[in-house]
């Protein structure tokens, strides 16, 4: 971090604020320029406020040099993350699909559609009891009940389930039977939710903030790492723009952006970025080009009459088509499709 202090200022006041940071145990280089004294300080600044430094009248101007995020940052962990859900790593070269509906809405449709995508290579099961909904008027998903569906198509077809923790009173149950635990966009920056989620043992899918940053969204996933938890998958799901023909805008560049800033796995939804059945597979196709370690899609037997995101889910025939032609491309990118 460097503080660049006002034109003018005293050597008094130049020792008066070394001696301020170096009581906070950081080393301070001091450069006196021409018309401005900067200080350079060395040492772990994650927990200086940018802010509160700039109250101090001699102050002209903070600047971070290194982000702010430490645990999901490459720079400390040069290596990719492989996250293992029970038993499916995500991360390294393993390209992972997550597949199912939008909300688990009876036994026989979940088991049905687990069956389906995971004869055309899902890996992971997915499927919402805990919906959390624009209106509260919207079908909110079925609870545990749900959860407990979603377990019997689990014990039917061994596929490890991915579903939404919406609050710290489920962690758990969760905790106990859930395999990948997801937090949606909405709930990005939930603090008291992510520190909980940190507490866990099961890993996280953190889910991209409606218009959060890159920035943001990896502080976020700190919030997880910092309370022990480290085995967390990002999960680009499209931002809001000024575009009105797709639901989001499925941030492509974030993916090798992502990549470069952090070790941990990066999937994308190409069903909540479009929003609609016909961009599901050129958005996943674009994902897997830019580099994306998976992909979460929604799958229902009966897209027309589904209590929610119809609009936007594959039946499982388009499911299937789509993971033929992502096959190929996934083999292009040199990565393997793990099921
Ligand atoms: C979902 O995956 O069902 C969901 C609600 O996604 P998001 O949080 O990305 O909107
Ligand atoms: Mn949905």
């Amino acid at each position: 971090m460097v503080v660049i202090l006002k034109p003018g200022t005293s050597q008094n006041d130049v020792r008066r604020m070394t001696a301020y940071f170096e009581a906070k145990n950081f080393k301070v280089g001091v450069t006196v320029g021409v018309d401005c004294t900067i200080l350079g300080l060395v040492g772990d600044t994650t927990s200086l406020d940018i802010h509160k430094l700039q109250q101090f009248d001699v102050v002209e101007r903070v600047a971070r040099i290194s982000e702010p995020y430490k645990k999901a940052n490459r720079k400390f962990h040069p290596d990719d993350t492989v996250v293992d859900v029970s038993g499916v790593p995500v991360g390294g070269g393993n390209f992972t699909v997550m597949a199912g509906p939008c909300s688990i809405e009876s036994g026989e449709q979940i088991t049905e559609i687990a069956r389906d995508v995971q004869q055309s290579g899902a890996g992971i099961l997915r499927g919402g009891a805990f919906k959390p909904r624009t209106s509260p008027y919207s079908f909110q998903g079925m609870g545990i009940p749900g959860l407990n569906l979603m377990l019997e198509a689990k014990a039917e077809t061994g596929l490890p389930i991915v579903t939404e923790l919406v609050s710290p009173k489920y962690c758990e149950i969760f905790n106990d039977k859930v395999d990948l635990v997801q937090i949606g966009a909405r709930n990005m920056q939930n603090f008291e939710l992510l520190k909980e989620a940190g507490k866990m043992s099961k890993p996280i899918l953190l889910k991209r903030g409606l218009c959060a940053t890159v920035e943001e969204w990896l502080m976020s996933a700190e919030y997880i790492m910092s309370e022990g938890n480290e085995n967390v998958i990002l999960c680009e799901r499209g931002i809001r723009t000024t575009e009105t023909y797709t639901r989001n805008t499925l941030d492509v560049s974030a993916i090798p952006v992502v990549k470069r800033m952090s070790h941990l796995p990066v999937v994308v939804d190409p069903s909540h970025s479009g929003g609609y059945t016909y961009l599901v597979e050129p958005l996943s196709m674009a994902a897997i080009a830019a580099g994306a370690d998976g992909l979460i899609i929604e799958v229902h037997n009966d897209p027309v009459h589904a209590k929610c995101d119809g609009q936007q889910s594959l039946t499982p025939a388009q499911f299937d088509s789509l993971m033929k032609k992502a096959g190929k491309l996934v083999d292009l990118v040199g990565k393997t499709i793990v099921k």
